[in-house]
């Protein structure tokens, strides 16, 4: 049944982070009328809440966010795409701990702090110290040009290259290469990306310039969303709904309309319980935050030529995981914890490591990222934890077709097997956690793959290899006319990476590059008149 045919000015395609800031844009400061269609149940993408028992509550896909601090420009942002509507919590002045074999480093907030610390461990290697927070400034610079030049129009292509030139080698050279080049003693290195769980590579294959990205953006300390991340769409809502537009769940769209090569709608289907209602809604234009994969291999219609559909559709999937929400009848703060998150690793070699990552299937972790919401949160009531480790899609493959939360009782034994192997790792190394636990619960790729639609559970969207960064067609824009990407794939993934894929969509869409200068300006504005 074709139910409508809506017009508005923009309809953008998800929820996540990108799609919020990028709607919220277009409302407040273009008064677009703009339709979000969500396929979960929730608004949000990666940035929910869920609850157990009616007091455990962890978030998805947000653990702590960089760039938060009074004067910086991403919170700046931040509080006008939200007008103002999130409150941010900081963590502690030791924000990660990175533990090793023989070896705990904590990193301070302050990257002065943290490169005072490291010398003073490392003394012999001060100059490449040095060295390396100078250049991982320069090369997160790089990434801002180089995003600016992937918003250009076609007729400024030569300016994008001048802005891309200088400082593209460092930035595209892997951080592996980078770190050999310049550091030797292996801990050193293996402290320096204790966070590539935030990025989901090992450094012989992750871009320097997102591992630069990603330990810049917390270098001044991390914070955390005080009621958590659904605070960041309750406060986009009205903002969109005040200028007319409209945020609607349960809307998975099923394919983006284009007639004489322009995108002019979205085919919808309505998912009501066991049925589905088939509408279609029309706008001036059409911006996808389902990721480049979903958007150029299932959205776009089969036959539409793109010259770069056989290598979308052949990329190598992102990382995915497998995260234990506990909660807990004591507070963690009897042990000593104070909000900080812990990066656990069995040796110095990530590179090894990430091979050995799917040792977890047999029971075997070999690195885990945990964290405790409630202690970052004022407003918890309950005291929880989360335990991060990669494993891949292909094991849980066999249960893909099963209906959630009705999956058979082989499923559920293998979900034990990985939850206990995951707490027994956390548990040698922060001995006392097990006996806290009152609930418990695991989520596979098969979850994050059934809640985002996200191509086998992956979590950051296309890998942050260096090749990624050289493709045209990952960007803002598209080669349709009229339809535009934001989110993790239009730039660079997390939370900030994704808020500020909204700036740069709606600028590119209002046609950047002075709109994405206007869009930052009225950022600083809200900032004045609040202060
Ligand atoms: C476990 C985990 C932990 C993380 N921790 C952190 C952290 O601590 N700090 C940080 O900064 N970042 C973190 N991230 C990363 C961060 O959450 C994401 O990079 C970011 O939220 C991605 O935002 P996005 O805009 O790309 O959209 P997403 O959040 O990916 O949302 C995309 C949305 O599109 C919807 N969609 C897809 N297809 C359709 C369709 N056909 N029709 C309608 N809707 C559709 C999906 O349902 C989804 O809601 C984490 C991610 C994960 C998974």
């Amino acid at each position: 049944m074709i139910a409508s045919d809506n017009h508005y000015d923009v309809i953008v395609i998800g929820s996540g982070m990108g799609a919020l800031s990028c709607a919220s844009i277009l409302s407040q400061q273009y008064h677009k009328k703009v339709l979000v269609l969500e396929r979960h149940f929730k608004l949000g993408g990666f940035t929910h809440i869920f609850k157990r028992k009616g007091k455990y509550v962890w978030d998805v896909g947000l653990h702590y966010v960089g760039g938060m601090g009074a004067g910086e420009m991403s919170r700046a942002v931040f509080d006008y795409v939200t007008g103002g509507g999130v409150t941010w919590q900081e963590m502690p002045d030791v924000y990660d701990v990175f533990v090793y074999p023989d070896l705990t480093f904590k990193a301070r907030k302050g990257g002065r702090e943290m490169k005072a610390d490291l010398i003073a461990q490392f003394p012999g290697e001060a100059a490449g110290i040095e060295r390396y927070f100078s250049d991982v400034m320069k090369v997160a610079r790089w990434f801002g040009r180089h995003y600016m030049a992937q918003s250009l129009p076609g007729v400024l292509t030569p300016l994008g290259a001048a802005l891309r030139y200088p400082g593209r080698r460092l930035a595209l050279t892997t951080t592996g290469e980078y770190l050999d080049r310049h550091l030797s003693d292996p801990r050193l290195k293996a402290i320096l990306v204790s966070q590539l769980g935030d990025y989901g590579l090992p450094p012989s294959q992750s871009a320097f310039t997102i591992h630069a990205m990603i330990a810049s953006h917390y270098f001044k300390g991390g914070y955390y969303p005080v009621g958590g991340s659904k605070t960041i769409a309750d406060s986009v809502v009205p903002l969109v709904e005040q200028h007319g537009g409209q945020l609607l769940v349960n809307h998975e769209v099923q394919e983006v309309l284009i007639q004489n090569g322009r995108a002019v709608g979205v085919k919808v289907r309505e998912i009501k319980g066991e049925e589905y209602i088939e509408k279609e809604y029309f706008a001036d234009a059409v911006v996808s935050n389902a990721g480049a994969y979903l958007t150029y291999t299932r959205l776009l219609p089969a036959d539409y030529p793109l010259s770069f559909r056989r290598e979308v559709e052949t990329y190598t999937p992102g990382v995915s995981t497998v995260t234990a929400y506990l909660g807990f009848k004591d507070d963690p703060r009897t042990l000593g914890l104070q909000g900080e998150n812990y990066w656990l690793f069995s040796s110095y070699d990530h590179d090894r490591m990430f091979r050995e990552r799917n040792r977890l299937w047999e029971g075997n972790a070999v690195a885990a990222y945990l964290s405790f919401p409630s202690l970052k949160n004022p407003l918890a009531r309950a005291a929880t934890a989360e335990i991060i480790g990669f494993l891949d899609y292909d094991f849980f493959r066999q249960w893909a077709g099963e209906p959630w939360q009705k999956r058979s009782a082989d499923y559920e034994a293998v979900k034990e097997r990985i939850c206990e192997a995951l707490i027994d790792f956390c548990e040698a190394r922060l001995p006392g956690l097990r006996s806290m636990i009152d609930y418990r619960e695991l989520s596979t790729p098969l979850s994050t793959e059934h809640f985002t639609a996200h191509r086998e559970g992956n979590v950051y969207g296309l890998p942050a290899i260096p090749q990624r960064y050289r493709h045209s067609w990952l960007g803002t824009r598209t080669p349709v006319k009229n339809l535009y990407l934001t989110g993790a794939d239009a730039g660079v993934h997390g939370i900030v990476g994704a808020l500020m894929s909204g700036v740069f969509t709606a600028g590119t869409l209002m046609g950047a590059p002075h709109h994405i200068m206007k869009i930052f300006a009225a950022a600083r504005r809200f900032r004045t008149d609040r202060s």
